[in-house]
């Protein structure tokens, strides 16, 4: 068998700052990165932005740190490698190759992919969803040759789709199951107000829509929607949601159903020597008292960065308030915490004319923010959030060591 001492699963951010602060505590130790995309560490932020309006970017560009880079800090990096199965109790994975691999303390990073539709149609060729580098490529290039497109799914990446195809000429039309924007984490207000920014660029918005089949007609696609309504187009795009990248994990017990593989707040799973972190991780958060899932590009970097320190040797609680900027057209908006524990929202500064914060609050304890607009104390508001979280971190106690069994 071929032993790691420790064994990422996954390139992304959390895989990769992991390998990289591990490499610096421990020397000596074999550190073994797998991946089965072809490249490691996707700038994904850029696939649905940059990427897609302009044609002049080449793929090289969305790869944040290139091969030789984990070459030099004598990081074994395996790519187009998948990982079939982990056996907690062996301490091993096995790969789509057969190949089996033991470790001495191992990360699970494997992130998430998109969720499809389970609607008739979901499978024909021009209906694109959006995770990799080659997914981009195929929907820039579709998008070359359209004159118009259905963006589905009224979330972050598909009103970030919606305007990226808008912006290169495209005629969109956006469907979605919520009555506004963001429907499912945002306040009705901060909904209403992007949704504003993109029907004044020309987006179609057609909100409150269950999407029931799509079609292959004359060359085109057709979107149908549950109340008759039938939108014509060359290409369709899909941001509906992801599913987490854990099925080879299925059967040990450390999983959360539908959420991911369960971890404490120093990101340690219920199995020896197996941590988890990123989008994969759903986390007990003593900054919201709450398990949950945070699936941002900078929150991955800092909790790969925090399991690849606890698993050398620190043992400290991941305690950190997360942020996801955007810019839709010229509307920068900013989410920081947790919008969706959120009961209530209030307006810090009144959401009107393309600015303004609202705060949501799950009982008497403020959760999270939206900002609209540039400027705004969004990191004073973040420092609000965590500084709450002080008194019950220092309630929270070690109940194993690292790498116990
Ligand atoms: C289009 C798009 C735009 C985004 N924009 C933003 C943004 O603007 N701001 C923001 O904060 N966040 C954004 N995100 C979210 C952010 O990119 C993710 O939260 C982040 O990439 C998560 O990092 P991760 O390391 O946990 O997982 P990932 O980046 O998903 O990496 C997972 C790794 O695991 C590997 N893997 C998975 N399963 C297996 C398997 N069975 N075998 C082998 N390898 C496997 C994958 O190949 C990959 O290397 C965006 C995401 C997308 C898709």
């Amino acid at each position: 068998m071929n032993d790691a001492d420790y064994l990422i699963l996954g390139a992304g951010p959390a895989g990769c700052r992991a390998a990289q602060t591990i490499r610096r505590r421990d020397r000596q130790a074999r550190v073994i990165l797998l991946t089965e995309e072809p490249v490691p560490f996707t700038n994904r932020i850029l696939l649905s932005k940059e990427f897609l309006t302009s044609d002049d970017l080449p793929p090289e560009r969305a790869v944040v740190l290139p091969p030789d880079s984990f070459h030099a800090l004598a990081i074994e990096l395996r790519t187009r490698e998948r990982i079939e199965r982990l056996d907690p109790e062996a301490r091993s994975v096995e790969l789509a190759s057969g190949e089996r691999m033991g470790y001495g303390k191992c990360l699970v990073a494997t992130g998430s992919r998109p969720l499809t539709l389970p609607v008739p149609g979901f499978e024909l060729p021009g209906v694109h969803t959006l995770r990799t580098i080659e997914d981009a490529a195929a929907l820039r290039e579709s998008a070359r040759r359209a004159d118009r497109a259905v963006v589905i799914g009224g979330g972050l990446i598909g009103a970030e789709i919606a305007c990226a195809l808008s912006m290169r000429g495209l005629r969109v039309t956006l469907i979605a199951r919520e009555a506004w924007l963001w429907g499912h984490v945002a306040p009705e207000t901060v909904g209403r107000a992007v949704g504003e920014a993109l029907s004044a660029r020309g987006i179609d918005l057609r909100l409150g829509r269950i999407v029931v089949a799509i079609h292959a007609e004359g060359g085109e696609l057709a979107v149908e929607c549950g109340d008759g309504l039938l939108v014509r187009a060359p290409l369709v795009a899909a941001g509906v949601g992801v599913r987490y990248n854990v099925e080879f994990l299925a059967g040990t017990g450390l999983l959360e159903p539908g959420r991911g593989v369960r971890v404490n707040p120093w990101l340690e799973t219920e199995a020896p020597a197996l941590w988890a972190a990123g989008d994969v991780a759903a986390f007990e958060d003593p900054v919201f008292c709450s398990r949950h899932h945070v699936e941002h590009w900078l929150h991955a970097q800092h909790q790969g960065r925090h399991a690849g320190e606890n698993m050398t040797g620190e043992r400290k609680v991941y305690r950190r308030v997360s942020r996801y900027d955007t810019r839709l057209f010229d509307l920068a908006v900013s989410v920081v915490g947790a919008p969706e524990l959120a009961e209530r929202w209030t307006e810090e500064e009144p959401i009107v004319a393309g600015t303004g914060t609202a705060l949501g609050w799950s009982r008497e304890r403020l959760v999270a923010a939206y900002r609209l607009g540039a400027g705004g104390a969004i990191e004073a508001i973040a420092r609000r959030i965590g500084d709450e979280a002080e008194a019950v971190v220092s309630e929270l106690t070690p109940t194993r060591s690292p790498g116990s069994p």
